[in-house]
């Protein structure tokens, strides 16, 4: 099984590029950010409660999202591999990820990070709000505080793969061509 954690700040590009990398390794994909705005559209327990975090830019509690992992994977039990997008997002996620794989027998075989500096990632951001109507990309308060959440909780968990060395840093910058080359080349390494 090939499992991948697709990594990086909001507006990196996870989305867009988890979509080729599905069509390009027959992997099922697993966005924690998309599984919970279907909650919300549902107007569902999970979704009313995720809301509260998600329209702050503030991480939604880990156990509600590590629970809705835990039944994603097993309602996949098919899947040749997984790309994770937009989850792990702290130490404790990934320690919770890695329980899980485990006891599976399929642990992740690489992380791949993707970076973009700050200013390019609120200029994406703003510019998906306009063409999406995405609420949490048209504030830029609100986006500022979705990229120093990730600076304090989320990019610790590189140092978690790194620690296992499946931590792989991707340059996030240029055309989406180029990065899915770049992103194809440190699969195929492990492959
Ligand atoms: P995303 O689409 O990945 O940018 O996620 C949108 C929002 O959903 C985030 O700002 C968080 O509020 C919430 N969210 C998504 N994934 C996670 C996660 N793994 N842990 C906690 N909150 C999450």
């Amino acid at each position: 099984m090939l499992n991948i954690v697709l990594f990086g700040p909001p507006g990196a590009g996870k989305g867009t590029q988890a979509e080729k990398l599905i069509d390009k390794y027959q992997l099922v994909h697993l966005s924690t950010g998309d599984i919970l705005r279907a909650e919300l559209k549902a107007e569902s327990e999970l979704g009313k409660e995720a809301k509260k975090f998600m329209e702050k830019g503030e991480l939604v509690p880990d156990s509600v999202v590590i629970g809705m992992i835990e039944v994603k994977i097993d309602a996949n039990k098919e899947a040749k591999g997984f790309i994770f997008d937009g989850f792990p997002r702290t130490t404790a996620q990934a320690e919770a990820l890695d329980a899980m794989l485990s006891a599976k027998g399929t642990p992740i075989s690489r992380m791949l990070a993707l970076f973009v500096d700050d200013d390019e990632l609120i200029k994406r951001l703003l510019l998906r709000g306009k063409e999406s109507g995405r609420a949490d990309d048209q504030d830029q308060s609100i986006i500022e505080n979705r990229i120093k959440v990730y600076n304090k909780d989320t990019a610790p968990v590189i140092d978690f793969y790194e620690g296992q060395n499946k931590h792989v840093s991707i340059d996030g910058v240029g055309s989406i061509d180029e990065i899915f080359e770049r992103l194809c080349e440190a699969i195929d390494a492990v492959k």
